[in-house]
């Protein structure tokens, strides 16, 4: 199964992509997660991308086009995969047909993670990463400890700086203004499926698990 998961940035996508990604046995594909991967091994991806990425914004399209026709050509995608973070652009959602077409792919589905402006900003701030694994903590819930609970590291979490509140806010007005209309863009030709992302985080994977197989194997065209 394919799946492309939508939604500003905070909204819990991420959180959900590696959820499905470990029930339905598919990779999760995150182009953020790559992007930053790059940056930490400073390949020439990495400093070309590292700045726009602190800053909050996107790193353009061309990059973007290489990287995601790289990835998806891989053979861990031929089964499927959790699509998040591309695209975020109409022309990125141009070439990623376009990639569809070429590697067959004809039957995605589109799932749309959405909650409102305030609460994204709340949620982003109180994100706090580990700098050893990886993973991303609510701050109220480490911040009576030093020591992470995925990996046992000891004073390694800190604040992502595409996570502090002027570059969050600009973040979600590049998804208002440059990200959303990609959904116009579908709207005509895929069958999107929309879900509250303010629900705990298992309502929401199961909401996503129970509107896919409503779906069922009703085509979604590309
Ligand atoms: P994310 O973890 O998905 O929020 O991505 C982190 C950052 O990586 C974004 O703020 C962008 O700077 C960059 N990025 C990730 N995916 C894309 C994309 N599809 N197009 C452009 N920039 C991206």
């Amino acid at each position: 199964m394919q799946i492309m998961l939508f939604g500003s940035p905070g909204v819990g996508k991420g959180t959900q992509a590696k959820i499905l990604s470990t029930k339905l046995d598919i990779p999760h594909i995150s182009t953020g997660d790559i992007l930053r991967q790059a940056v930490t091994d400073k390949t020439p991806l990495g400093l070309s991308a590292e700045e726009k990425m602190n800053k909050g914004e996107l790193v353009s399209d061309n990059i973007m086009f290489g990287l995601i026709a790289e990835t998806l050509a891989q053979d861990r995608c031929k089964k499927g995969f959790v699509l998040d973070g591309f695209p975020r652009t109409i022309a990125q959602a141009v070439e990623l047909d376009k990639i569809f077409n070429q590697l067959n792919i004809k039957d995605v589905r589109l799932v749309v993670i959405t909650a409102n402006e305030e609460e994204i900003v709340r949620r982003l701030t109180n994100r706090r990463a580990c700098d050893n694994c990886g993973n991303i903590f609510n701050y109220n819930d480490i911040r009576n400890s030093n020591i992470c609970p995925s990996c046992g590291a000891i004073d390694s979490f800190y604040q992502r700086d595409d996570d502090k509140e002027d570059v969050i806010r600009n973040r979600l007005n590049i998804y208002k203004n440059t990200t959303e209309p990609v959904l116009i863009y579908y709207r005509s030709r895929r069958n999107e499926i929309y879900i509250n992302g303010l629900d705990s985080v298992d309502e929401v994977t199961n909401n996503i698990l129970s509107e896919l197989q409503k779906a069922g194997s009703s085509k979604i065209i590309v």
